[in-house]
């Protein structure tokens, strides 16, 4: 599909939802993607990417931003503690918030810095062991957590098991959000994302329908 196709799709589904028309902001998954097609996209005129590893993004981006202005990123992926600085200076955005020690550190580097990204919880949802994020039953605790410490928590991000009805998910996180008083909820991807805008999601992070699917490696 092309970006305006998925970008009509999810004005549609905002419009459907009774929700105003960009309300749901997409975000372009250029993980793993060549860079031709990356900077096709920003000749576009497209300005919001997300990136699941930092230094995949740290080898790409800082070109990228300075051959386009407005350059919104966002971090996706998990995030390792030693990594923290590079993805505060790099990314406008970090989705993958999850634990008291990365929280803390996040904290001490915006202190430095005298700036922070915008950050999302991430919760898994699905109680999946393999998976990164807070357990549904710690999220209040762990977002008051962040809060006390001073972080810009903007919402919550799930990425759901592949195998359930994500909407079910999608659902969830808005009730734990809702909750919270948050109003960012960054969920849904290629195969689900109208699902999401209309269960509230104001974040959609989409890779492979607008780039293809990513060579595997
Ligand atoms: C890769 C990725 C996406 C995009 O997935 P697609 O199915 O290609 O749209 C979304 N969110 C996260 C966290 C990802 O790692």
């Amino acid at each position: 599909m092309s970006l305006s196709e998925i970008s009509d799709k999810i004005a549609r589904a905002c419009v459907a939802a009774g929700r105003p028309e960009g309300a749901a902001k997409l975000i372009a998954v250029s993980k793993v993607q060549p860079n031709a097609r990356v900077q096709a996209v920003l000749e576009e005129g497209h300005r919001c990417f997300g990136e699941n590893k930092v230094q995949e993004a740290a080898g790409k981006w800082p070109d990228f931003k300075e051959q386009f202005t407005g350059v919104d990123l966002h971090l996706i992926g998990p995030l390792q503690s030693n990594k923290t600085r590079a993805a505060m200076e790099l990314f406008d955005a970090i989705h993958s918030v999850d634990r008291p020690k990365l929280a803390t550190s996040i904290a001490r580097i915006a202190q430095e810095l005298g700036r922070c990204p915008d950050l999302f919880v991430q919760i898994n949802t699905g109680e999946e062991a393999q998976k990164a994020g807070v357990l549904p039953r710690d999220a209040d605790d762990f977002i008051k957590e962040c809060q006390g410490l001073d972080l810009p928590v903007q919402g919550l991000m799930c990425i759901p098991p592949v195998e359930e009805e994500p909407s079910l998910h999608f659902a969830l996180l808005a009730k734990i959000a809702k909750r919270n008083g948050l109003a960012g909820l960054s969920m849904g991807m290629s195969s689900d994302f109208e699902r999401a805008v209309a269960l509230g999601a104001t974040h959609v992070r989409v890779g492979s329908a607008i780039f293809g699917e990513r060579v595997a490696g």
